[in-house]
């Protein structure tokens, strides 16, 4: 089918289509680095015009442009603190004037400040809290009356195994991330009516500049936790989050786990 009538009001991507998101705008946040730039990568692979948010790595988030670019993709760079709600707002009114349209949302962006609960401080909290589940909240709010207008949309919140189950050294962190679990369920309620669907991927460990910075000893302990004994390449969370936003079509409240087996929930 054409791509023109792919986009009209209400009407979904066909996944048989070499590039299925052709005429789709997304906006991935933290795509400068890691998994949000694989994301960013694998959405303008299948054809979507990709806004790659970031807030302080514009040099990488120009590369991701770049990079996208060189491969016949279409993309622009967005600086924006997803944890301050004006930035966002201001970021999204931008986004609508240039694309005139908004059909996918990845909210990506986070930043761990792990400490023991004995040891951490309301700074650790707040900083956590807000960049990895405000920003969530600040994102949708934006996005959303974009998609109502599409009569169609994708919104897909990146949690994390940590959020199921807790981690060490992890109390800010586990409980943004669990946060995003249950508002992921409760906009799927409220907007399915809308033909907007709302997801979580929760990743195990992934190999990204965070995995880099534990030293190899610990590495190798956590590594004996996973039962398939690697960590998740970037691109095979791409890959869970680009199958929600083309093929995902009856899939809403849901957590996708891509984690080789580190948490087996029912
Ligand atoms: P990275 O640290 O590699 O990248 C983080 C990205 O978020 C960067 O693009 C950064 O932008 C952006 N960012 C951070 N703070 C803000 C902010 N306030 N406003 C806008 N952008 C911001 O992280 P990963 O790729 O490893 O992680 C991506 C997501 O996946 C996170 O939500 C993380 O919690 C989750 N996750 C990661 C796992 C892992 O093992 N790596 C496991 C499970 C979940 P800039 O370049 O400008 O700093």
């Amino acid at each position: 089918m054409e791509t023109k009538e792919r986009t009209a009001t209400g009407v979904g991507p066909d996944p048989t289509h070499p590039k299925p998101l052709l005429g789709r705008v997304a906006v991935v946040t933290g795509g400068s680095r890691g998994i949000g730039a694989c994301i960013a990568r694998e959405l303008a692979s299948s054809g979507a015009t990709v806004i790659v948010n970031y807030v302080r790595g514009a040099e990488a988030a120009a590369g991701v442009v770049a990079q996208i670019e060189a491969s016949g993709g279409k993309a622009n760079a967005e600086a924006a603190d997803v944890a301050d709600c004006p930035q966002v707002a201001a970021m999204f009114a931008r986004v609508k004037d240039r694309h005139k349209r908004l059909d996918i949302l990845i909210n990506n962006a986070g930043i761990l400040r792990d400490r023991t609960f004995k040891k951490m401080t309301d700074d650790d909290w707040t900083q956590v809290i807000s960049t990895n589940l405000g920003s969530v909240m600040h994102c949708c709010q934006a996005a959303v009356p974009m998609m109502l207008e599409n009569g169609w949309g994708r919104i897909i919140n990146i949690s994390s195994f940590v959020g199921q189950m807790g981690n060490f050294g992890q109390a800010n962190y586990s409980a943004a991330k669990a946060g995003i679990l249950g508002f992921t369920k409760t906009l799927a309620i409220e907007l399915a009516r809308y033909n907007i669907t709302v997801n979580a991927v929760c990743p195990g460990f992934v190999a990204t500049e965070m995995w880099q910075s534990v030293p190899p000893n610990i590495q190798e302990k956590i590594l004996d936790r996973i039962p398939m004994h690697r960590v998740a390449k970037a691109e095979e969370i791409a890959r869970g989050v680009r199958f929600l936003a083309v093929e995902g079509d009856y899939m809403t409240g849901q957590s996708l786990n891509i984690n080789g087996g580190v948490y087996m929930g029912w």
